[in-house]
């Protein structure tokens, strides 16, 4: 891949890395909201645990996805972006401008998925 379109996934990338970055912000914000309204003072410490549990959880799947962004960057920095982590052929990058986190090739990503699908105690 040529500088100018890894620069341009960078790009790419680190504009859905603010947006998630906002989405983790918004999650937690929300939960800690939760006990915002004068309880505050009679709220004991358990419950204060639980709320950050909460905020936790609910910007777990997005705090999933900015790890994601980081490992693509990181690729990046390596010089291995839009190699297939599978089978290191390189990534469609009509695939990357679907998903610029990619690791795999569609290929190796849906023998992925297979396996995942399959039962994994066999029943014979
Ligand atoms: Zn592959």
């Amino acid at each position: 891949m040529n500088a100018e379109r890894l620069e341009h996934f960078r790009k790419l990338l680190l504009k859905q890395l603010r947006e998630h970055d906002n989405n983790v912000r918004d999650d937690q914000a929300a939960a800690l909201n939760l006990y915002d309204d004068g309880v505050q003072d009679t709220v004991d410490q358990s419950i204060t645990d639980v709320t950050k549990e909460m905020a936790f959880s609910l910007g777990q799947r997005e705090s999933q996805l900015v790890a994601d962004i980081d490992q693509a960057l990181l690729r990046m920095d390596e010089g291995v972006y839009g190699t297939c982590a599978g089978c290191g052929h390189p990534i469609d990058e009509r695939r990357l401008e679907a998903v610029p986190t990619a690791r795999y090739d569609a290929a190796c990503q849906a023998e992925l998925e297979r396996r995942r699908g399959e039962n994994p105690t066999p029943s014979l």
